[in-house]
């Protein structure tokens, strides 16, 4: 299932309008798009469900760096072998899928360590429930044929810590989600965008919105109908009615918002009860695979 059709490309410009700034974004054919100048970001994988036509979450934030790894293979094809860096939200199977698939094509083609980054609590996960040498085998312990590296590096980042890769910089956030999770911004030149992954209520988002005026979108997390309050309590998801609620402590109303990772059953009507509640302003939507958002 698609939301909308076609790929499609969200350029944000910065039009002054009275004495304060807005940003408005305007949608334009991808093919202006080079791959190999990131001056956006690309979602790889933007559903709350894997299906034969839609991917997990997986951003790709410059040319060597991804966060999150729920449609790598899929998506890169035989551009695999540029990821050098994944960064992880949580340790939910649908963000870290493709890592054991990854590791395994990498130990016979690569001859530097694939580096991941995640807080201890994610890195703690993968190391007891994945690389255990009974799911998979100790990637972190196998070296990459012909070479002394390892063939991955699990790396502990820190809460709003500043992470320089290539082009852009990722600053690790607390989510309300698991034992671990975090969000990001990612920031390019004088831009940035907040990014959620999966979060329930979190006051920190709307801090951040507030405090740093150079974010001029946020991609958040809609993962169930407003009716499946109790379910996305327990499981720590946002719903419109729950992120309608979370707006209001936020002071600014000048960014886009885009929303991600809904579940598929339930697409339809959660798309319905965004546009009632009027809740993707400023151009935002709903984001499908292969959609890009510009800086
Ligand atoms: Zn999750
Ligand atoms: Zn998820």
């Amino acid at each position: 299932m698609t939301y909308e059709d076609g790929k499609t490309v969200f350029n944000t410009f910065l039009i002054a309008k009275t004495s304060i700034n807005i940003r408005y974004t305007i949608i334009t054919p991808s093919q202006n798009c080079e791959r190999d100048i990131m001056k956006y970001i690309e979602f790889l994988g933007t559903s709350g469900t894997r299906t034969p036509s839609q991917g997990t979450t997986c951003l790709r934030v410059s040319k060597h760096c991804v966060i999150d790894a729920g449609n790598l293979i899929n998506a890169f094809g035989d551009d695999v072998f540029t990821i050098e860096h994944i960064f992880l939200t949580h340790s939910h199977l649908d963000h870290i899928i493709d890592i054991p698939f990854l590791a395994d094509l990498f130990v016979t083609q690569k001859s530097i360590s694939l580096k991941i980054y995640a807080l201890k609590e994610t890195l703690d996960d993968l190391r007891q429930f994945i690389f255990n040498h009974r799911v998979w085998p100790n990637f972190e312990e196998i070296n990459l044929i012909g070479h002394t590296e390892k063939t991955i590096e699990l790396i502990e980042i820190q809460l709003d810590h500043k992470y320089p890769i290539d082009d852009v910089t990722l600053t690790p956030f607390k989510t309300n989600h698991t034992d671990g999770s975090c969000g990001y911004l990612i920031e390019k030149n004088d831009a940035g965008i907040l990014f959620t992954a999966d979060t329930y209520k979190c006051p920190r988002v709307w801090e951040l919105l507030d405090q740093n005026s150079h974010i001029h979108t946020l991609v958040t997390e809609v993962s169930f109908p407003s009716s499946f309050d109790k379910l996305a309590h327990d499981s720590k998801h946002l719903t419109p009615a729950l992120l309608e609620s979370e707006l209001k402590q936020c002071k600014r109303n000048d960014f886009a918002i885009y929303a991600m990772h809904l579940k598929t059953l339930f697409a339809p009507t959660i798309i319905h009860e965004l546009k009632t509640m009027n809740l993707l302003h400023n151009g935002g939507r709903v984001l499908n695979d292969n959609d890009i958002i510009n800086f």
